[in-house]
């Protein structure tokens, strides 16, 4: 198959024919997301030129699970920053027509590293491209969405018997990164701020005991790598799949970003650190794997609610002045063309779109996958709403499309709440009510999968 920037398609998941009644059936498959030739670099707004070498390579794994309706539900993991709408949206709807998988059966995570690929056109604000690039930057959205098509097939089309199990282990590296300052809220380090250091994962195994696929997921951006390293690579979730995949042959390692919104891996900056996160990581999920895990049953539901968050109005004239003023960055001037131009056709852009996804694996798990950069204090809270449930909490789900603040974080301001919103080419803050406007949608997905 003739693909510009796709190196191999490995299959895995074969076994023998079923022996094993109307269980559980897995299929698996990965294609390599890396681009081909020196590409813009998403995550940091410093960065002046396209990536110059490849350290790892860039994947999209995908995961399919049915438990005997025939209706599989399918788990993407991509080493990017983020999916943005218009090509999750596109994914989403091919799969629906190729395959028959309806949207709440899809889910499509990023693991949210900072040294891969711009996903055009997400965050695409965020710099003054020089010519030629954005070309590049279209390019590979086109053939990340066939190749998201592809692995989505390849592994509903692998499904086999299986047994699905899971368990939780611990990661310390994540710290929350929001430092409060005389100066109000920088990012750097805030050993008392919240954080989430679960490490849930889920097991694919054959009939006879083989493992195949390994699910896994840590609440921590992927930036031990920061903006001088121009080399691509899936940083600490990167080396940790890797370092799975060695040790358990023939086995797919998938990594699932969950709301690390506003933890950072710590401490970071070098190549040696983001090994030493990604080590400890995968030691975490050996320990978890070594234990009694817990094993699924019962049927698969899902739901996908869609409700639109609400940004505080903001007056024509703060985009007006950002456009005018010679010392505002390419960000500020590229949301200010695009505010004025939504404004002047009569419609301001007041609120977005937000995807909420729940899975529910018979009364033994449920993820919830939610869209955007989503901050910890959603998965905490969430955890004490349905407290005694095995609940894994995914951000970075579906689309992203900007950081998605809690009431408290809303409240004390910083790049979460404000900065980000530049780059995102979003009108500017949310407006009060948004943690529990996504809540209303949590409880509804929730409600939808629940019996
Ligand atoms: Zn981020």
């Amino acid at each position: 198959m003739a693909r510009g920037h796709v190196k191999t398609v490995a299959i895995l998941i074969c076994c023998a024919p079923s022996v094993f009644g109307a269980g559980f059936q897995a299929g698996v498959a990965r294609v390599e997301i890396t681009p081909r030739e020196p590409i813009w670099m998403s995550g940091y707004a410093s960065r002046n030129h396209p990536s110059t070498g490849v350290r790892q390579a860039l994947w999209a794994k995908s995961l399919a699970i049915e438990s005997g309706s025939g209706r599989p539900v399918v788990i993407v993991a991509t080493d990017l920053v983020g999916l943005p709408a218009e090509v999750a949206d596109e994914v989403a709807a091919r799969a629906q027509r190729q395959f028959g998988i309806e949207r709440s059966r899809l889910l499509l995570n990023s693991s949210h590293t900072h040294t891969g690929p711009v996903v055009w056109p997400g965050l695409s604000g965020m710099f003054d491209l020089p010519p030629g690039e954005e070309q590049k930057l279209h390019t590979y959205a086109a053939l990340l969405v066939d190749d998201l098509v592809l692995v989505i097939g390849e592994s509903i089309k692998h499904l086999s018997p299986a047994v699905v199990s899971y368990g939780f282990g611990k990661a310390g590296f994540a710290i929350n990164r929001r430092e409060p300052t005389a100066k109000g809220i920088r990012i750097g380090v805030n050993p008392s701020g919240p954080t989430d250091h679960q490490v849930p994962v889920l097991l694919v195994s054959t009939p006879d005991g083989k493992t195949r696929a390994i699910l896994f997921a840590y609440a921590c951006h992927n930036t031990t790598l920061t903006g001088d390293f121009y080399e691509l690579s899936g940083d600490y979730a990167g080396v940790a799949a890797a370092k799975l995949e060695a040790e358990y042959p023939e086995t797919t390692a998938l990594f699932l970003q969950l709301c690390g919104g506003d933890q950072n891996p710590n401490p970071r900056n070098t190549v040696e650190l983001a090994e030493q996160h990604g080590v400890e990581l995968a030691a975490a999920v050996d320990r978890v794997l070594g234990g009694p895990l817990t094993r699924l049953s019962g049927s698969l539901r899902t739901s996908y609610v869609v409700t639109r968050l609400k940004f505080a109005p903001q007056p024509r004239s703060a985009y007006q002045s950002d456009l005018e003023n010679p010392k505002s960055t390419p960000a500020a001037r590229h949301r200010a063309t695009a505010m004025l131009q939504a404004w002047d056709a009569g419609h301001p852009v007041g609120d977005t779109p937000y995807p909420v996804q729940a899975v529910r694996f018979g009364k033994t798990l449920t993820l919830l996958a939610l869209g955007g950069e989503v901050v910890v204090d959603y998965a905490l809270r969430t955890h004490s709403e349905y407290p005694g449930e095995a609940l894994i909490v995914a951000g970075y789900s579906n689309a992203v499309m900007c950081y998605i603040p809690s009431e408290r974080v809303l409240g004390e301001g910083g790049y979460e709440v404000v900065d980000n919103m530049v780059y995102y080419g979003q009108p500017g803050p949310f407006a009060p009510g948004v943690e529990n406007s996504v809540f209303e949608a949590i409880h509804q997905a929730m409600k939808k999968v629940s019996r």
